[in-house]
């Protein structure tokens, strides 16, 4: 492994309201890669993971800051790896809070991306602050962007409705920096501050290896013969443990039939990590894992949200299940409207992991919800639950829950 191929260590979210500057942000930190060994899986995989890995790095003899860039070599100068990451782009958009929300669950911590140009907070702005706040995610850096487009006077009241805005939430202390995207301006100042405020968590690769399946797809082309077909490909987080070729692997809870699901076994074929090819993948950021499958099971996102790892040691699976609620105090909407208890018979809307479901309520007490699901899920007691329930014609997030 040269110094150009490390495997991301850390998933970093890029969060915020539609159109201002994540994708942009992270076309501008994921620079450029050399040496893709299978270009389709590539491909397939960072058009439609919403991924990036991006490496930052050192030039030698300059002082933070001014040292952090992405470029391998500056001013003829080599620079020095500091840290390979992986960048989870949410969507922005308000019909695509289930997307963002099982995207938040492998996020170590976010990027909340504001439009400089803007009244703060814009609708996703604040759910997917709310959001981070209810799951847990503590180590939040928010980037100022578009700075190019306001004069100072503009900014600074930007600024100041950006402090306001996250006074009590988790990102109350979180570092601001202005920055354009697109202009490329102040990038690095933006590395600084997630060098410094987004740590590599603790992982232990000796445990059993375990994936959380974020997306999955079919990528051979149409008109594939049989004899050509390459397995499935799923890709997603490796929350713990060393995931290695040859390995067998259960990915839970599985495949329909007839209503009941059934674990799928395979075998792990190839492994993309840090954009390239290899052997043994370990625990971080996102990668791909090319498998013997039937491509039908992983087209289209088929396995998104389950669990894949060696079959004994994965969690077990729920058709249904007790939890413990937590509701925030308000929805987060123009009109403020305040949440009511969980009733019996309601549908929920449920995140668990990457997995998201929906179940109706069977028992509903103060704190606590008992709920039958429409598609079960492979989680461990303890699992954060982002509770959603329908206002209007949208799932909106209302509360937080822990499986029992
Ligand atoms: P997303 O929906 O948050 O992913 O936003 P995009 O990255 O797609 O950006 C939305 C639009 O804003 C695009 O037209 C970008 O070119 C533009 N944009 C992003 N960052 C900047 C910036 O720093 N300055 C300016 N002027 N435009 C930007
Ligand atoms: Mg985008």
């Amino acid at each position: 492994m040269t110094a150009n191929h490390q495997q991301p260590e850390v998933n970093i979210g890029l969060v915020g309201h539609v159109d201002h500057g994540k994708t942009t942000l992270v076309q501008a930190l994921s620079g450029e890669w050399t040496d893709q060994h299978s270009e389709e899986m590539k491909r397939g995989i960072s058009i439609r993971l919403g991924y990036a890995d991006s490496t930052f790095r050192r030039r030698p003899d300059v002082d933070a800051p001014d040292c952090y860039t992405v470029a391998n070599e500056v001013d003829g100068v080599e620079t020095e790896h500091v840290r390979t990451v992986s960048f989870v782009d949410a969507p922005g958009h308000e019909t695509l809070m289930a997307t963002m929300l099982s995207g938040a669950s492998i996020m170590d911590g976010a990027v909340l991306v504001v439009g400089a140009n803007e009244d703060v907070p814009q609708a996703q702005t604040e759910e997917h602050l709310m959001a981070l706040d209810i799951i847990g995610i503590e180590n939040v850096v928010i980037a100022q962007n578009k700075i190019d487009l306001v004069d100072s006077g503009q900014a600074r009241e930007n600024y100041e409705q950006i402090q306001e805005f996250v006074e009590g939430t988790v990102a109350e202390d979180a570092p601001v920096v202005p920055i354009s995207a697109e202009q490329e301006i102040n990038i690095d100042v933006l590395i600084d501050a997630i060098e410094e405020t987004i740590p590599t968590p603790e992982r232990d690769p000796e445990a059993d290896p375990r994936l959380l399946v974020a997306r999955s797809f079919d990528i051979n082309r149409p008109g594939t013969t049989f004899d050509t077909l390459t397995g499935g490909v799923i890709g997603g987080s490796l929350t713990q443990g060393t995931l290695d070729v040859d390995t067998d692997i259960e990915i839970r809870p599985g495949r329909e039939d007839d209503g009941d699901y059934d674990p799928v076994a395979t075998t792990v074929r190839s492994l993309q990590a840090g954009g390239s090819t290899v052997d043994s993948a370990t625990p971080g950021g996102l990668i791909g894992v090319g498998t013997g499958l039937d491509p039908s099971l992983t087209k289209g996102d088929g396995l998104a949200g389950q669990v894949a790892g060696p079959g004994d040691s994965l969690p077990p699976v729920h058709d249904s299940f007790t939890m413990d609620v937590e509701l925030l105090d308000r929805v987060v909407s123009d009109d403020d409207d305040e949440i009511e208890p969980i009733s019996t018979n309601e549908p929920l809307m449920l995140t668990v992991g990457t997995a998201t479901t929906v179940g109706s309520v069977t028992s509903a007490r103060d704190e606590e919800a008992e709920v039958t699901l429409q598609r079960p899920v492979c989680a461990e007691a303890g699992a954060k639950i982002a509770i959603s329930r329908r206002v209007g014609a949208r799932w909106r997030l209302i509360g937080v829950g822990t499986l029992e």
